[in-house]
């Protein structure tokens, strides 16, 4: 067993005597059989292979099984984005008149996703806050609850989740902890280690690194008894789709990820192309280096800015004295990402002002990427709210979304020093 930066370079695919050393880009739809019964096996889930690209292709099957290795997965989807990852993720075991529980401090399209798209779909989301007590967890559970759902560090509140406790609460209630791991990655903090059941990314931040690619990813941790927990008939009974097959049964371990792609990926094609699996590999195999450089480039940065007086306060996980620094050092103890917040004394005018005279750091809405990037949610991703609306999201005008990226720090607090002057 390799350590996680040999995996990041390594895992996934090794080539045979003479075979390309890299991984090759299969453009194609289609693969080929030698007689009709060999792909009449491969429709019946009878033999391994590919058979059309919408389900799997041999690209993206190699940088699924790296992640899968990354994270310490028994199988692992490709998705064509994060988004698309959290929705399979959940409807893979949540159908009409079920629910679920989520934190509610999840980045926001996650909560459009859960709280107006699954319900159009009869799916309810139930949201749970970190402070709640274990009774008052175990309150919103009932017999119709499928699962738990929560971020490792969530976008863009940087909140630490305790995995542990999360796990504890939802096993419990025989339902698996699904957690969204992407500002994290498997070389921050690998959830499985601590309980969690499914891991979900958004590949298009940290994975791919370089704001070149969108994409998503679904781990299958092979933990969860589905046998066991006795309340998950599309896992344990057979999908009249495939004639019958019962996953647990044929699939043992990998049941659920593998219902995710010959049944769900099938019916909703959100595949990702070759090419973008190859990009995201490319991002993978530097992964380990990055994540280092961005958290203690975050680290230096949130210090600096914990001194200034123009700044009213500073959110880091591992920033000292912060209300999640403990969970941080017990489940990031390597690093927590490169994304800093903080609030600018003098509100939106002031945060627009330090925005604007920033050089380095420039104004995107993405985050997590090589280069410094900044974000005002208040006039941007939620500018439809009202400033009583952007305080109780815990988003106030004054809030500003740094993502720290991988250049040098001394240019980063240069940059950040001179806007503050300005202001
Ligand atoms: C960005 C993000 C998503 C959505 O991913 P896309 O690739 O943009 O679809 C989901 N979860 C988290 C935590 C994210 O940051």
């Amino acid at each position: 067993m390799h350590q996680i930066e040999t995996k990041c370079v390594q895992s996934g695919y090794s080539p045979e005597n003479s075979q390309p050393r890299t991984l090759p880009i299969y453009q194609s739809t289609t693969y080929k059989y030698d007689d009709a019964a060999a792909l009449g096996k491969l429709f019946d889930l009878e033999a391994d292979g590919h058979m059309y690209t919408r389900i799997s292709n041999p690209t993206v099957a190699a940088v699924e099984a790296k992640i899968s290795d990354l994270e310490g997965g028994v199988g692992a989807m490709l998705t064509s984005s994060g988004q698309a990852a959290s929705f399979m993720a959940i409807f893979n075991i949540c159908s009409q008149g079920q629910n679920f529980i989520s934190m509610n401090n999840i980045y926001g399209g996650t909560i459009n996703l859960f709280s107006v798209t699954l319900k159009r779909m009869g799916i309810e989301v139930r949201y749970a806050r970190d402070d709640m007590s274990d009774e008052e967890m175990d309150a919103l559970f009932d017999e119709n609850t499928r699962l738990v759902f929560g971020e490792t560090i969530a976008n863009p509140a940087l909140t630490v989740l305790d995995i542990e406790r999360m796990a504890g609460i939802a096993h419990k209630h025989a339902v698996p902890l699904i957690v969204d791991n992407t500002f994290a990655t498997a070389c921050l903090c690998r959830p499985f280690e601590f309980g969690a059941d499914i891991v979900t990314h958004s590949t298009s931040k940290y994975m791919d690194g370089h704001a070149n690619v969108l994409g998503g990813c679904i781990i299958d941790g092979g933990t969860f008894d589905w046998e066991k927990a006795g309340k998950y008939p599309e896992l344990t009974g057979p999908d009249e789709s495939y004639h019958g097959v019962v996953y647990t049964k044929q699939f043992g371990k990998a049941a659920y990820i593998t219902k995710a792609r010959v049944q769900l990926m099938r019916d909703f094609g959100c595949t990702p192309q070759p090419m973008a699996a190859y990009l995201l590999n490319l991002g993978l195999e530097t992964l380990h280096l990055r994540t280092r450089r961005h958290s203690e480039n975050a680290l230096a940065v949130a210090r600096f800015l914990s001194e200034q007086e123009k700044i009213l306060w500073v959110n880091y996980p591992l920033l000292e004295g912060g209300k999640y620094h403990d969970l941080a050092k017990k489940y990031l103890p390597d690093g927590a990402s490169g994304v800093v917040s903080f609030g600018v004394r003098g509100g939106r005018e002031a945060a627009m002002r330090l925005m604007n005279a920033l050089k380095l750091a420039q104004i995107v809405v993405h985050v997590a990427d090589a280069r410094t990037c900044v974000l005002h949610p208040a006039s941007t991703t939620h500018r439809q709210l009202t400033d009583a609306q952007l305080e109780a999201s815990g988003i106030g005008p004054e809030f500003i979304r740094f993502s720290v990226g991988i250049e040098n720090a001394d240019d980063i607090i240069a940059d950040l020093k001179q806007a503050l002057e300005q202001i």
